[in-house]
């Protein structure tokens, strides 16, 4: 490996530490505490990867990055910000935008190997923006997991994106790209037109700038065409201006059962359980694959559906799923078109998927009640898991967080 490593960071002991731990894990490593000096040193001997501390007094991530990136051309030194949990909680920040990954502190060896892997290895970014079902769920009571609707990012590159819905949690998504200020290329891929998958789309403000490209990507409802779905929403009875206004390039796309190329990635699609028409994705990228499977029902009286959606997400890597229900929710919401986290948690087993992501979560589930689902889901999967060589892992989604696929 030997790779050629420069930490910034003004705490002299925090960037010890980061050196001691990329030293020990065969990399080259220099400390800088000062950022023009470091900037000089990447000019005349540039890194594999620069640790930038986002506190240190003048780190501007952003410039540092448009300096190496643009005025040096140094289009391969991978940036990795260094962040601390503010408030519980990992906020989006200048720096965050630019960064191939983020290190949270306090971190240790595993974490850094874990990282240094994601990045020889050019895995792809997924980012949950929103995980609420619904309807939007703000209050102390979901500061942890938040409270935006449905709203997933794949990152292809920095400026490529899969979008997986467009519910209130794309709004924060669109104004980290307007950070970012490149011209974007967008592929969302919507579910279906339900309010909490497609309201925050109004809000997104890449949409008004001619310089990005949406490729908007969703099925037809039985009496409506999908365009035409995504466009009424933003008729003036609902909002102040019209689809029209947004000066970005949109290119709609109907989908239906089946394969497609999006973004030059293979996305296969099933129709889930759902009221109304709703697609599912399967998406592969440099053969790693993710299933977004939000909103379905899952039900014992349809094995035949149960089986083929087993298929469908067959040893995916990650699948995310809707699991807004408990099962004292039923029989009273049967037939509402959501599943219940023990049955996603079965059918994810029986499909070997490796990593399973409950979300869409209920409207009126309490930070503390989802920490509950999460521990009986991965009690139930220890249990289970005898003669496996792998056990799923299983987490609930929480806006902010990001995971590598
Ligand atoms: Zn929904």
């Amino acid at each position: 490996m030997n790779r050629l490593v420069y930490v910034l960071d003004d705490d002299p002991v925090s960037a010890d530490i980061c050196a001691t731990i990329l030293r020990s894990l065969h990399c080259r490593a220099q400390v800088y505490q000062n950022v023009e000096e470091l900037l000089q040193t990447v000019h005349s001997h540039p890194p594999d990867i620069v640790f930038l501390d986002e506190l240190t007094p003048g780190v501007n991530g952003l410039d540092i990055s448009r300096r190496i990136r643009e005025d040096f051309g140094l289009a391969t030194v991978k940036l990795v910000v260094m962040e601390k949990r503010r408030a519980g909680k990992i906020m989006v920040s200048a720096s965050d935008v630019i960064a191939d990954a983020r290190l949270e502190k306090p971190f240790g060896h595993d974490q850094v190997q874990t990282l240094l892997s994601q990045l020889s290895h050019s895995k792809a970014e997924v980012r949950f923006w929103g995980v609420r079902g619904s309807i939007a769920a703000p209050g102390t009571a979901h500061d942890r997991y938040g409270g935006n609707t449905s709203c997933v990012t794949i990152r292809l590159a920095l400026d490529e994106y899969i979008v997986f819905d467009a519910g209130t949690g794309i709004r924060e998504f669109g104004n980290y790209l307007i950070r970012l200020g490149l011209p974007v290329r967008l592929h969302l891929l919507i579910t279906h037109a339900h309010w909490d998958h497609i309201q925050g789309l109004p809000f997104f403000r890449p949409g008004y700038l001619a310089q990005n490209v949406l490729e908007i990507y969703g099925p037809n409802q039985p009496e409506v065409k999908f365009e035409r779905v995504i466009a009424d929403q933003m008729k003036n009875t609902y909002f102040p201006v019209p689809l029209e206004t947004m000066q970005a390039q949109l290119h709609f796309h109907t989908l239906s059962d089946g394969e497609y190329e999006v973004g030059g990635h293979q996305v296969q699609t099933m129709h889930l359980n759902h009221p109304g028409s709703t697609i599912g994705y399967r998406v592969t990228i440099r053969g790693k694959s993710m299933c977004y499977v939000c909103d379905n029902e899952i039900t014992e009286d349809n094995p035949e559906f149960k089986l083929r959606l087993q298929e469908f997400i067959g040893k995916a890597d990650l699948v995310v799923a809707d699991a807004q229900y408990i099962p004292s929710d039923f029989p009273e919401k049967l037939g509402w078109g959501h599943s219940k986290y023990t049955d996603v948690v079965d059918t994810a087993l029986a499909a070997n998927v490796r990593r399973l992501v409950l979300t869409h979560h209920d409207p009126d589930r309490s930070d503390d009640a989802l920490d509950t689902i999460v521990r009986d889901a991965r009690r139930s999967i220890a249990e289970r898991s005898n003669g496996r060589a792998v056990e799923m892992q299983c987490m609930a989604a929480m806006e902010g967080t990001t995971l590598y696929l």
